[in-house]
């Protein structure tokens, strides 16, 4: 039997009756093996003695032997609450109300001894004790025992309704004593070997009930280990680490790409070339590519799509790219006409908003192959949407893309090389997790004679200076782009909004110059059309919603005012702030904020002041809100992990990820297919969710 076979029902246990079913459901503990995973968050020290008068000095919990001298009774007559009066073996005394457990009359009547551990205060000029518990003393000990080490290292559990520490754990013992025999180990035997990992059965076992603090660290050590093993072999398992060779290696010509590179007016960064190398290596192999190209904003990765693409276009395959909003599938489809259109590729534009004429024609030529690269949103992969040979799909700013949606375009072409574009910097933990089955491609040298962006934060009270620097911009020819967190005023926020904000702005502040307006509401017509005047310099100030975080490249544009910075997460902070500093102009980035701001407020806009390195961002990122949003992977997922803790067990991780890779090679059936006993016992008792497999 395996962990997650363990399925005997709670109601087997004694003492779990209706009540506590329903409270034990709400932690997800279903069954007794999902008991024996629910593992406390903490435990409490009780191994050394603290006397009641220690206890109050040094405003630690009292953890001793004391001894019931009387009892007495308070409260109204019909709510009678027992007060037990104590001493312990320094003579000092104190008191112990007992609400809702008048029970305790009986077990310990005066003159019984029993072992406290509790709160102490002085309370009425008395010691009281509050939040205790009160058992029966350690075996075969007495009250006139002398003072020395005893008691034990308590597991403190996350709870839900009525259910109590002491009950938790008697059932969690129980379920040792009753069920868990001749549990399998569902690792390797070869890495039980490698780190001396204790037997399962005793490794659960002192997860709930640690000898001491050495051994408690260690347990979790290995079982965060068993955890990231299991996560890594299931990302093992997907589909596209399993491509094994599926089409026929071959060399494509790199003509039309060296006939664009002559026309750029630049040349390629040493990275955008080292990656657009990496790129079409793989494309050119015998399995189809996983590729995650990281490279900050402005670091040229659009040329990279672009170049990467053209031998397979030479070579008469179709290829997609695929951005996140229809904004960012404009411009690039107006710099793939700029660039692509003379050298002969025929480019298309596919959105959801197309007019039906429009999008029939786009259809059809798709099919028909009249169409050899196409941009758009996520209309790219609707069901009615046919390729003739899709051979290359390009994805930008992956992280905003759901999981089924990257399958769904997926599964378009024949298993299609997959190129994820992504500036928001994946922390290196979540890379090895949910992209771990992807190579990865990094540009970390920007293009030549780039300034660095200043970064200011201001208080809200202070924004009439940063109006007036912005204006200073403007006038010497610049343009400014405003953010805000809402669209509208709402009743519920009290925060600025972009649609009152451009009237003020316009009116109020800047009357001498063009302001507009985009956000996701306005319709794309007009959108088209205030990007195309920003671009031009018509509009000087350009007052916008997150939808400007992605890919907007405009080189005039010197100052971003990010107001209410601290509503937005770290990652957004930073693309918007990438929005300038596209030049050799000198750029600035101002962060305005609510003067209630929160420590973690705090924290984060310093972390903006502090670094512009997008993968530190993106790691404390990870640290102050956890791995949710980052790649489109809901935080409620797979990434909920019991005793692994993605930002700090990195070092761990990439341990797991090399002997999943090392089993994997020794015995590729283990993860494929074949009967293996490790295989059966992976199928038995999946750890992570099938869409993590499906990834
Ligand atoms: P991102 O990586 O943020 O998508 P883009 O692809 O939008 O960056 O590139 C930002 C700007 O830098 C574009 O205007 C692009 O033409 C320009 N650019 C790209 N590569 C280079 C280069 N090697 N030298 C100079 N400018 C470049
Ligand atoms: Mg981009």
């Amino acid at each position: 039997m395996v962990l997650g076979e363990l399925t005997v029902p709670l109601t087997r246990l004694s003492g779990v009756g209706p009540a506590a079913l329903r409270d034990l459901a709400k932690l997800g503990v279903t069954d007794c093996g999902k008991l024996l995973q629910h593992f406390p968050r903490d435990h409490v020290n009780r191994k050394d003695e603290v006397t009641l008068r220690t206890a109050l000095v040094s405003g630690v919990h009292v953890n001793t032997l004391v001894q019931v001298t009387d009892h007495d009774w308070f409260g109204p007559p019909s709510r009678r609450t027992l007060k037990l009066l104590i001493v312990d073996r320094e003579g000092t005394q104190a008191e112990i109300p007992c609400y809702h457990r008048n029970f305790l009359e009986k077990i310990y009547p005066v003159g019984a001894s029993g072992w406290l551990w509790g709160t102490v205060e002085i309370k009425f000029q008395h010691p009281q004790v509050s939040s205790f518990q009160l058992e029966p003393p350690p075996e075969g000990r007495t009250f006139g025992d002398p003072l020395e080490q005893v008691g034990k290292l308590e597991p403190l559990y996350p709870l839900a309704g009525h259910l109590t520490q002491t009950g938790l754990a008697k059932a969690v013992a129980q379920t040792f004593q009753l069920f868990v025999v001749g549990l399998e180990d569902d690792l390797p035997a070869i890495l039980i070997e490698k780190y001396r990992i204790p037997p399962l059965r005793q490794l659960l076992w002192s997860a709930h009930f640690p000898e001491n603090l050495e051994q408690r660290a260690q347990t979790y050590h290995h079982l965060a280990y068993r955890e990231l093993f299991h996560l890594q072999t299931a990302v093992r398992r997907r589909p596209l680490s399993q491509a094994v060779s599926l089409r026929p290696g071959q060399t494509f010509s790199r003509r039309l790409q060296k006939e664009l590179l002559l026309r750029l007016p630049f040349e390629l960064t040493p990275d955008q070339d080292k990656v657009i190398d990496e790129i079409v290596t793989d494309l050119e192999s015998d399995r189809p590519m996983g590729r995650l190209l990281q490279g900050d904003v402005g670091s040229g990765k659009t040329l990279v799509a672009f170049l990467s693409a053209l031998p397979l276009i030479e070579a008469g395959y179709q290829c997609a790219l695929m951005a996140p909003t229809e904004l960012l599938a404009l411009q690039h489809a107006e710099n793939a006409g700029r660039l692509l259109d003379p050298l002969g590729v025929r480019v298309a534009y596919l959105t959801g908003n197309l007019r039906a004429s429009g999008r029939n024609s786009v259809r059809e030529a798709l099919a028909e192959g009249n169409i050899d690269f196409v941009i758009g949103t996520h209309a790219l992969f609707s069901t009615d949407i046919r390729f003739k040979n899709l051979r290359y799909v390009i994805i930008d700013e992956q992280h905003r893309f759901g999981v089924s949606q990257r399958q769904a375009l997926a599964q378009k072409g024949q298993l299609p090389d997959l190129l994820l574009m992504s500036a928001t910097p994946i922390p290196r933990t979540l890379a090895l997790t949910a992209f771990g089955d992807l190579k990865t491609s990094v540009i970390r040298t920007m293009p030549l004679g780039r300034k660095p962006i200043v970064t200011h934060t201001a208080k809200q009270s202070n924004q009439t200076k940063v109006y007036e620097f912005v204006r200073h911009e403007l006038q010497a020819g610049r343009q400014a782009y405003f953010v805000y967190p809402l669209i509208e005023s709402s009743e519920s926020l009290d925060l600025k909004d972009a649609e009152t904000m451009v009237k003020y702005l316009a009116e109020n502040i800047f009357p001498e110059f063009t302001v507009a307006m985009v956000h996701s509401r306005v319709d794309d017509d007009d959108k088209k059309r205030v990007m195309e005047e920003f671009s031009a310099g018509k509009i000087q100030v350009l007052v916008a919603t997150s939808v400007v975080e992605v890919g907007v490249d405009v080189a005039n544009a010197t100052c971003m005012v990010i107001e209410h910075a601290e509503r937005f997460g770290l990652s957004a902070l930073h693309q918007l702030r990438g929005r300038v500093g596209r030049s050799t102009l000198a750029s600035f980035c101002f962060l305005v904020y609510s003067e209630n701001l929160t420590e973690v407020g705090k924290q984060r806009l310093k972390v903006m002041m502090s670094t512009t390195d997008g993968f530190q961002i993106a790691e404390e990122d990870l640290k102050l809100r956890g791995p949710g949003d980052l790649t489109g992977v809901r935080q409620s997922g797979y990434l909920k992990l019991r005793t692994a803790d993605l930002a700090r067990d990195f070092e761990l991780l990439v341990q797991a990820r090399d002997d999943v890779e090392a089993v994997f090679l020794a015995d590729p059936g283990l993860l494929t297919v074949g009967n293996s006993g490790v295989r059966r016992l992976w199928e038995k008792a999946p750890p992570f969710s099938d869409d993590l497999v499906a990834l």
